[in-house]
């Protein structure tokens, strides 16, 4: 089993929230765009993936599980 953070795009509006709080996961470029730095959760990165979903004030942000 997987676990992806995924980022649904439209819905960002790039404040960085969500960078607090997973920031091996996620970043603010130069340009203030969002990247993904894993898109891939491993376990040890689970509970901070989880926060950077509940803080995003877009919702933009969810965890998937495949496989
Ligand atoms: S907190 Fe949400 S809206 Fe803000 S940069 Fe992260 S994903 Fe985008």
């Amino acid at each position: 089993m997987v676990t992806k953070l995924v980022v649904e795009w439209p819905l960002c509006d790039g404040n960085g929230v969500c960078t607090i709080e997973a920031p091996e996961l996620l970043l603010i470029d130069d340009n203030d765009n969002l990247q993904v730095l894993n898109e891939i959760v491993v376990n040890s990165l689970l509970a901070k993936a989880e926060a950077a979903v509940r803080v995003c004030p877009k919702r933009a942000l969810k965890l998937v599980t495949e496989g």
